[in-house]
């Protein structure tokens, strides 16, 4: 696991690590489904988010592109529409709709797991590949550092480095002092380990891997455990 002497601030990730993605996707899907058989002609905007999210799954292999530029663009060619379009609707559906399900999808012990660091003095950030301050917000979470790929001094998807090298910047935490927690160990896992970063990586079954967890109440028994004496600090 963790040595938490080691560790200034943690650095999340936010989808599919702070909640439940596939619970979430199904919420989304069913409001999706609802929304063509409302209003049929619709569906074209349905495709284009399968196309959008498909699109950034690739370009996170694609090194050094303009993300800000290229995520729309692109899809707005294939569908033959304007850029702001694409965008309207990955903000409608991607960002905001799925605003008021969130805390019913959050993990358990991610809320208490965050007190405890702020208890502690460990610095808490976020680095996202998707806009994450109403996604917070939503969780009743909140960071001193939100940054996402989208940001203009990012502008890069993981595995690129630069947006958790931002992050520590930002929180005045050197990268090696820092741990990232994440879901995915072929994007989260490598931008932490091309920025010098330790990791963990959220499971839903215990492989026993000191680098995996499964639950943030585990984690925080991890870091309470590390410093008994201060338990009981209010
Ligand atoms: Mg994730």
């Amino acid at each position: 696991m963790v040595n938490w002497s080691d560790i200034d601030a943690v650095i999340f990730d936010v989808d599919g690590t702070l909640y439940d993605q596939p619970r979430l996707r199904a919420i989304m899907a069913r409001k999706l489904l609802f929304q063509v058989l409302k209003k049929p002609w619709s569906w074209p905007e349905i495709r284009l988010l399968k196309d959008f999210r498909a699109l950034r799954e690739r370009l996170a292999h694609e090194p050094d592109i303009d993300l800000a530029q290229e995520q729309y663009q692109r899809i707005a060619a294939k569908h033959g529409v304007e850029p702001a379009r694409v965008r309207a609707v990955v903000e409608k559906w991607m960002q905001r709709a799925p605003l008021p399900h969130l805390a019913a999808c959050r993990r358990p012990g991610v809320r208490s797991f965050f007190r405890e660091l702020a208890q502690r003095g460990i610095g808490i950030g976020v680095f996202s590949d998707y806009p994450a301050r109403d996604k917070l917000s939503a969780m009743d979470l909140s960071a001193q550092v939100v940054i996402c790929a989208d940001d203009p001094q990012v502008n890069q998807l993981k595995p690129n480095p630069k947006g958790l090298l931002a992050v520590a910047r930002e929180l005045g935490a050197q990268p090696r002092r820092c741990l990232y927690i994440g879901d995915r160990a072929e994007l989260d896992g490598e931008a932490a380990h091309r920025a010098g970063m330790a990791c963990l990586i959220w499971e839903p079954r215990d492989t026993g891997r000191p680098d995996r967890f499964t639950s943030f109440e585990q984690l925080r028994r991890n870091l309470v455990g590390s410093n008994p004496s201060s338990e009981h600090t209010p």
